[in-house]
C-alpha cells in the first residue's frame, strides 16, 4: 500500500504551479524583495477577506501575537488567559512581552477555551484574553466577549489555525480588538516561508503595531517608538496573494472530507468526533478524533503506512518550559484526559476520498 502523507504540500503546489511561478517571476524580474506592492496587495486582500479595515503584515504568527500584546502595552505584571491546549506560540508570545500566560481549560467537544472557566481565572492583574480557534474550530466568541467587556479585558484571538472560519457570516479574527494569523507553510493558507499577519479595525492600534513591526517607524527615520524587525518578505506576499484566491475552495474541500470521515466513523464507539455548533464554520486545519485506546491506532495507522499527528501531547502548562512554574497549581481535568486520547489524521484540499475510505477502513478493522 502506498504511503499516505500527513500533508502534501508538492500536491496543492502542482495545482497551481502556473500562478505561482509566474508571480514568484514578478517579483525577480521587480528587483523589490521587502515591501513594496505585492506586500501592500496582500495586506489589503487579507483585510478584505477578513471583515476588517487594516491588515498589518509581519514575520510569523507568533510575534503577531507579541507585536499586538506590545501595542496594547501589556507587559511585566500583567497576567493573560490562554487556553491550555494549543501551540506553544500562544503561551509564549505572552510570556516573551514579560507577562504571565493563566491557563484555562477547553470545552470537551469543540477543544476552545471553555468561556465558564475564564471569569474564575480572571483577577486584578488580567488585562487581556486570548482564544484559540483551534484545529480550525471558532472559540465561542459571543460568551468570550461578555466577559471580557465586564472585566474591561482586551480579546486578541489567535487565528493561526483558522483561515476562513467563521460564525455567522464573520471571520474570525474580526471579533476581538486583533486577530493574529499565521501563514506557515502547511497552515491553511500557507506560504514558502514563514509570514503572519495582524487584522483589526482600529486605527491606532493599527499603526502602532505597523511601527513595532518596522523599528518603530513608518517611513525612512521616522522611529517615533522602539520596535524590531519583523515583516513579511516580498515574495512571500506574492505566494500568498495567489493561494488566497483558492482558499474557499480548500477549505469547502476540507469541510467535505471531514464530513466523509464523520459518515465512515460515525459508528464506531470507542472513537469520538469533532462537534459542530450551529451557525459555526469550521476550517479543519486539523481532524481530530479522540479514543481510549490512541495506542491501538497509532500501532494500525502506522502498520499500514499512514501518517498521523498528535496536536498537543502535552498540556502548554506541562511543557518543560512552563513546569518549574507551579505545575499543579492549573484546574485543567479536560485538557489532561484530552492530551492522552487526541489524534489527528490527514486532512488537505488534495487528499482523495478513496484514501479517506482506506484510513477509515483501518480504523474500523482496528476497533472490531
Ligand atoms: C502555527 C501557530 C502559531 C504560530 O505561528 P508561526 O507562524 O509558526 O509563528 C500560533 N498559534 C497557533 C495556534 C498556531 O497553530
Amino acid at each position: 500500500m502506498p504511503k499516505i502523507p500527513f500533508i502534501d504540500l508538492n500536491a496543492q503546489y502542482i495545482s497551481i504551479k502556473d500562478e505561482i511561478d509566474l508571480a514568484i517571476a514578478e517579483v525577480i524580474a521587480g528587483g523589490s524583495f521587502i515591501g513594496g506592492k505585492f506586500v501592500t496587495d496582500f495586506e489589503e486582500k487579507w483585510a478584505y477577506y477578513c471583515g476588517v479595515d487594516h491588515c498589518i503584515s509581519c514575520g510569523n504568527g507568533t510575534d503577531a501575537i507579541e507585536v499586538v500584546l506590545r501595542a496594547l502595552e501589556i507587559g511585566l505584571g500583567d497576567e493573560v488567559i490562554v487556553p491550555a491546549v494549543s501551540w506553544i506560540s500562544t503561551a509564549d508570545a505572552v510570556s516573551v512581552v514579560g507577562a504571565e500566560p493563566v491557563f484555562v481549560d477547553i470545552l470537551e467537544g469543540e477543544y476552545t477555551i471553555d468561556p465558564s472557566q475564564i471569569s474564575e481565572a480572571i483577577t486584578s492583574k488580567t488585562r487581556a484574553i486570548i482564544p484559540v480557534h483551534l484545529y480550525g474550530m471558532p472559540a465561542r466568541m459571543s460568551e468570550i466577549l461578555k466577559i471580557a467587556k465586564e472585566n474591561n479585558l482586551w480579546v486578541v484571538e489567535d487565528c493561526a489555525q483558522a483561515h476562513g472560519a467563521m460564525i455567522g457570516n464573520q471571520k474570525v479574527g474580526s471579533f476581538g480588538v486583533a486577530g493574529t494569523f499565521s501563514f506557515y507553510p502547511t497552515k491553511n493558507l500557507g506560504a514558502y516561508g514563514d509570514a503572519g499577519g495582524i487584522v483589526t479595525n482600529d486605527e491606532v492600534l493599527a499603526e502602532k503595531c505597523r511601527r513595532i513591526t518596522n523599528h518603530g517607524q513608518l517611513d525612512k527615520h521616522d522611529h517615533k517608538l522602539l520596535g524590531r524587525n519583523s515583516r513579511m518578505d516580498t515574495m512571500q506576499a506574492a505566494i500568498l496573494s495567489v493561494k488566497l484566491k483558492h482558499l474557499d475552495d480548500w477549505v469547502m474541500k476540507r469541510n467535505e472530507l471531514a464530513q466523509l470521515y464523520i459518515s465512515e466513523l460515525k459508528g464506531i464507539e470507542s472513537i469520538s468526533l469533532p462537534v459542530f455548533r450551529d451557525n459555526f464554520r469550521h476550517a479543519f486545519h486539523l481532524f481530530v478524533i479522540r479514543s481510549k485506546s490512541r495506542r491501538d491506532l497509532i500501532r494500525i495507522l502506522s502498520e499500514n503506512r499512514i501518517a498521523f499527528g498528535i496536536h498537543y501531547p502535552k498540556p502548554l502548562p506541562l511543557l518543560e518550559a512552563y513546569a518549574s512554574k507551579e505545575p499543579h497549581k492549573w484546574s485543567i481535568p479536560v485538557t489532561l484526559e484530552l492530551c492522552e486520547e487526541i489524534i489527528s489524521l490527514p486532512i488537505y484540499s488534495e487528499l482523495s476520498e478513496v484514501d479517506i475510505s482506506r484510513i477509515c477502513m483501518v480504523l474500523k478493522e482496528s476497533q472490531t
